[in-house]
Formats: structure tokens, sequence, C-alpha cells
């Protein structure tokens, strides 16, 4: 079981398609409580509940708000787990603006450091604010160079009108001479989240992007020739499952192996439900994270899909609070089975590249759940 910990809601940027957008949000019929901005429970409270599922694997990733803003209680939690042991692996999901202020005894002790980060300079201090992606690179800079080993994933928030391709080429072959090198990315779509698609011309964008998928799997492609497999996660996840049969419910996991806990204790299935209290599982005191799975799922139109057990339903949370029109909705799921169709068309390059033993079955493991959410 993988459970998001929230260390805290509030966050130290106020990003173009989050913290921007929310000011211009209409009343919004779902109904959120405010959450306390530190958790509310001690560390023997968290253990006693996590330790009840421990005939799997506990991972936890911290997450916000921004998780950095509250490190007392990311030491603690590691510092009780030397102790108690439930945990197994610890990631993190960060905009990486505080990442020197964690000791680097704690950093070196993550699975997995996802960076918040859209590309480039000009893209990411567009959509994050003047100086954060200086603020970023610096900091992975100094994670690699105090020894952390681990996967650091690139996570890049994608809408119009930047370029897709170009995005996220910045980010594995930078152009700016001070720019890193990321192996891992993952991306997601501002996408069905907000009210937002009348004032938006994601219907020409999203054609340029389809575009730029299928120029990034030549590119992806291309790259395993020289033995190389690019951990881009949408990319990866689908190759998994079409090569080797995982399967996957959800992909993000959210309900079915990925639980959120709330500053306040209670239990959510995926971050983005924090303080909607109608949608809330449980609660740390008195659930057992046995009982938690599939009590709240996707349903219509994913269900009928017939791209349902590839694609999993992308997300919980706008499944059950649509905020696009249909259209806009049918775009979304045109271009995942776009990306769906073009995995299919290089999976028989992929399978003959992995027999001739160029690339190997391992290249393509990952962490299940591991805050991925796989369909952008
Ligand atoms: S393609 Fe769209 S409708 Fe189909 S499963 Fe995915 S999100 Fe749901
Ligand atoms: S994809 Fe949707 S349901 Fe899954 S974690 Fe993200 S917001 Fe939550």
């Amino acid at each position: 079981m993988i459970y998001h910990l929230i260390t805290t809601p509030d966050c130290n940027l106020c990003c173009e398609y989050c913290c921007g957008k929310s000011f211009q949000e209409p009343e919004s019929k779902i109904k959120f409580e405010s959450v306390p901005s530190k958790p509310q429970f001690t560390q023997a409270q968290l253990n006693s509940f996590l330790k009840k599922d421990k005939d799997k694997p506990v991972s936890i990733i911290f997450y916000g708000g921004e998780p950095l803003l509250n490190i007392d209680f990311i030491k603690q939690t590691m510092d009780a787990q030397e102790k108690y042991k439930t945990v197994d692996n610890f990631l993190i999901q960060t905009n990486a603006t505080l990442l020197d202020k964690l000791p680097k005894k704690y950093v070196n002790r993550f699975h997995t450091i996802l960076v918040s980060i859209d590309g480039g300079r000009i893209t990411t201090n567009k959509n994050r604010g003047e100086g954060t992606w200086e603020k970023v690179i610096n900091n992975v800079k100094l994670v690699k160079s105090n020894g952390f080993k681990k996967e650091i994933i690139a996570r890049m928030t994608i809408e119009e009108p930047t370029h897709f391709f170009e995005d996220i080429m910045d980010l594995i072959n930078p152009k700016d001479e001070n720019g890193f090198s990321f192996n891992s990315i993952h991306w997601q779509l501002d996408a069905n989240m907000w009210h937002d698609y009348k004032k938006r011309n994601f219907s020409n964008w999203i054609r340029e992007y389809n575009l730029d998928i299928t120029k990034l799997t030549d590119f992806w492609v291309s790259e395993m020739k020289k033995g190389r497999v690019l951990r881009l996660y949408p990319f990866l996840g689908l190759m998994n499952s079409l090569i080797f049969g995982n399967k996957f419910y959800l992909r993000c996991g959210s309900g079915v192996s990925n639980f959120t806990i709330i500053s306040n204790g209670k239990i959510s299935a995926c971050p983005i439900m924090q303080g909607i209290n109608e949608k809330y599982l449980g609660d740390i005191n008195s659930t057992n994270p046995k009982n938690l799975s599939f009590k709240l799922t996707c349903s219509s139109p994913c269900t009928k899909c017939s791209e349902f057990e590839l694609c999993g339903g992308r997300c919980l949370y706008s499944n059950l609070y649509p905020a696009w029109p249909k259209k806009g909705v049918n775009e979304i799921c045109d271009s995942i089975k776009h990306l769906i169709s073009e995995m299919k068309r290089i999976q028989p390059e992929v399978e003959v590249l992995l027999k001739n033993k160029v690339i190997k079955k391992k290249d393509f493991d990952f962490l299940k759940y591991n805050c991925c959410e796989i369909i952008p």
C-alpha cells in the first residue's frame, strides 16, 4: 500500500494552474472544509494504523501543499520509523525550492524524489514564478552532489500555450548550459480540474500535443536502439502493461492501493480530495487499511470505454467531479487513445529490442503507484 502523507496543505508558491486558477474558480459545487496546517496525530497513532497492513510493503509519499514547509514532521516520521520499521519506502513530491533545507541524511533515504518542473527556464518560471527554475535545478544538483543515487522524477504540468515536445526535450537534453538532464519524467495535462474550458484554447492545443506525442514516441524508440530506455512514465507504464501484461486498475492507484492521510487524520482516495468531507473513507484511529480498497471507484463513461483496461480511467477525482463539458472530456480521451495507439505502434519494435538484449525487461520496472499517474 502507498500513502500520500500530507505534511501541510500550505504552499510557498502560487503556480498558474493551481493556486492561480483557484482564485478564478466560480462558486464550486464541491464543499471543501479547511484542514489543519499541521498533522494532528502522533507518530504512534500513525504507525499503529500503518502496521495493520504490514503483510504488504508500505510506502509513504510526503505530499502537500508543499511538504517541505513542515520539515520537522518529515524528520520525525523518518526518525520514528528507524524504531518501528513499518515503512519500506519513503518518497517525496515537492516543488524542490526548499530541498536544500532537508539534511542529506534524510534526503539520501528517499526511494524517489519527484520534482515539479515544467521544462526549461522560461516555461517553468512563467508557470511557477520568477527564479523557480534556477532554485529547483540548483537543489537537484545539490542533492546529487550530496550522494543521492536513486530516482529523481521531473513532473511536468502542461497546458496551452506551451510546446510540449520542446519543453520535455529541455528536461532530457537541456539547451541551457546550467540545466540538469533528467532521465525520468512524468507529465500531466492541466485538464478537467477547473471550470476553465470555455476560457481556453484547448481544442487547438491538444492537436499539437498529439503530434508531439508521436514525435516523442519516435525519439523514445530511437534512444532504445542505443540501449537507453528513458523513463518517460506515461510511455513506460503503458508499455509495461502491453508487453509484460502487468495489470493496473486506476493507474494513479487512488482508491485502489494508494490513499491519502490528511492532516486531520482522515483518509481520502487521493490528495486532491483533502477537505472533501463527503468522500472521506475513514480515519487513522478507527479504520483498518485492509478495508479501504475499492470503496470509491471510477464509473461511467470510463467503465464503458473500450480503453478502460489500459487507461484505467485517468483520474478518479475528475470522474467523480467533472469540471469540463463533454466536448472537452472527449478531447482528453481522444488524446489518451492516441497515446495508447502510439505505444501499440512501436510495441513490435520494442519487443525485438528486448529479444536482442539491446534493452532489458528491468528497464521497464517501477514502483507501482509511485505518484506518477501514467495517464496524463
Ligand atoms: S479514455 Fe477516457 S473514458 Fe476511456 S477510460 Fe480513459 S478517461 Fe475513461
Ligand atoms: S489522477 Fe486524479 S484521482 Fe489520481 S491522484 Fe491525480 S487527482 Fe487524484
